[in-house]
């Protein structure tokens, strides 16, 4: 009996096609195959490329010594490649085939990995959930009757059911963390100024952050260092150098110190993740770390700070699609301003709507000292609570997600109730610290539960190797759902 490939982590890939024990064209073939299989049930691609397109010319040897060579990525469908529709599974750009390659994306092909397609997200990354998207609702490899989270939906639900080897998404309030979480897989937001933001199609851009979506901790250090680094594209990119994250994963937790925020055990959190999150932290004790409680005060705040800035950003941002340069435009305009009225009233959705409305509110004469500058205010102060809950410990330890999975349906004509579900994400954004969502156990339902590791600026090699120690002495992400 010959082995299934498509389960393959990065780093056993890798390490099999190096020894030369399979090809990646055989690697290619079989995620292509599980594709086949497993898309009519979760709907995560947005465009897969063809046999022929995605599988590298070489069959044997990888072309070069990188461990990315011959491997079979996806990612997520508002990160531009060249020659390839890049949609951001909203009707205005459905026809979109961008002129060039994302930073990360020509980082990627450097090392020789393999772009299998384009997975679906909310519309342009505005929702928690995967359901705003203008191509349909990806479902949840655990349960199709629930989201697989969002807006990185589509990446985090491909890896979860080994419809790709890994995955890249964004970022910008919880979007790789949370589906991370709701998908039983590994996401990483890196520190804001980490990784380059040079074709990711612009949310809100003093938060957005592109990251990995992986099968395990290792996998996300070996992406997360072919797409972290200084580029003179990015003009918010910084110049810091880029460590080891790999040689960092020593798996020792003494020594450490992890703050445990009160506030991040929030009313109406459901019981079952409470529970797991504690059992963590119990085990990270007894495998030597130091638990100490800190305080977040202006924790309270996040939401409304959060929805005031980024869709302010927003409404900016997305002032470019008018129907002129590029996407949709609509038919049987008589001038120019009905041209952009009519482009714009049927080429974006009601989620993106209703946030270029709030965000163009905030930014209005008058309204702008009240919303947007008070914002702004808030925002010093909560990325100043985490600076002094830092001076107390090493990382922070809180839940990923206030729930699990919700069913798909349940949020989507309340979006107070969706917005409120990003409250253990949403801070760490604004703060621009880097977070990881590693799993840590299941509910009742069998649904996956995520524990989310925050650091210090720049310090991704500290939580990826907090989460590391934990994972290499649990299963959890280990386990696979029956699709
Ligand atoms: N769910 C949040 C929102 O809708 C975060 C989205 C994201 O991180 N892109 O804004």
């Amino acid at each position: 009996m010959t082995m299934k490939l498509h389960p393959l982590t990065l780093h056993q890939a890798s390490e099999m096609l190096q020894k030369g024990e399979m090809t990646s064209e055989e690697l290619c073939r079989a995620v292509l195959r599980r594709i086949e299989a497993v898309e009519p049930k979760i709907h995560s691609y947005v465009t897969v490329m063809e046999k022929d397109e995605s599988a590298p010319d070489s069959g044997n040897a990888p072309s070069n010594d990188s461990l990315l060579a011959g491997i079979p990525l996806a990612v997520k469908d508002n990160i531009v490649t060249l020659g390839i529709r890049t949609t951001c599974a909203s009707r205005i750009l459905s026809n979109f085939v961008p002129p060039y390659d994302a930073t990360v994306i020509s980082r990627l092909k450097e090392k020789g990995a393999v772009l299998l397609g384009k997975t679906n997200l909310d519309e342009f990354a505005m929702g928690s959930s995967t359901e705003t998207s203008a191509v349909g609702t990806t479902r949840n490899p655990w349960n199709l009757a629930c989201i697989p989270g969002g807006s990185s939906g589509g990446s985090a639900a491909a890896v979860a059911a080994d419809a790709c080897i890994a995955a890249l998404g964004s970022d910008t309030g919880g979007s790789i963390r949370q589906p991370a979480a709701h998908c039983g897989v590994v996401g990483l937001k890196p520190t804001y100024g980490r990784v380059s933001r040079f074709g990711l199609v612009a949310f809100a851009s003093s938060l957005d952050q592109i990251g990995p979506l992986t099968k395990d901790v290792e996998d996300a250090a070996l992406l997360l260092q072919v797409i972290a680094g200084y580029d003179p594209k990015d003009s918010t990119s910084l110049d810091v150098p880029v460590p080891d994250y790999r040689a960092a994963l020593t798996g020792e937790l003494s020594g450490k110190t992890v703050g445990v925020p009160k506030e991040y055990f929030v009313e109406g959190m459901q019981p079952e993740v409470e529970a797991a999150v504690r059992e963590a932290l119990a085990f990270l004790e007894k495998e030597g770390a130091t638990i100490v409680e800190v305080s977040l005060p202006h924790t309270e705040y996040a939401v409304a700070t959060y929805y005031i800035l980024a869709t302010a950003e927003a409404s900016s941002n997305l002032a470019r699609y008018d129907g002129v340069k590029y996407g949709y435009r609509a038919e049987g305009a008589e001038e120019l301003i009905e041209m952009y009225r009519k482009t714009r009233a049927e080429g974006f959705g009601k989620e993106v709507k209703r946030r270029i409305m709030l965000g163009t509110y905030a930014l209005s004469s008058g309204y702008y000292d009240a919303y947007y500058r008070k914002a702004q205010q808030v925002r010093t102060l909560i990325r100043q609570d985490f600076d002094r809950a830092f001076e107390k410990c090493d990382v922070l330890v809180t839940p990923t997600s206030p729930t699990t999975a919700f069913r798909i349906g349940e949020k989507v004509d309340d979006p107070l109730q969706m917005y409120l579900s990003d409250i253990l994400t949403l801070a760490v954004n604004l703060a621009g610290i880097p977070g990881i969502s590693i799993p840590c156990g299941f509910d009742d339902s069998g649904l996956p539960i995520g524990l989310q590791v925050l650091g210090k600026h720049f310090e991704e090699a500290t939580i990826l190797n907090v989460a590391y120690a934990y994972e290499q002495r649990t299963d959890w992400h280990k386990m696979r759902p029956a699709l």
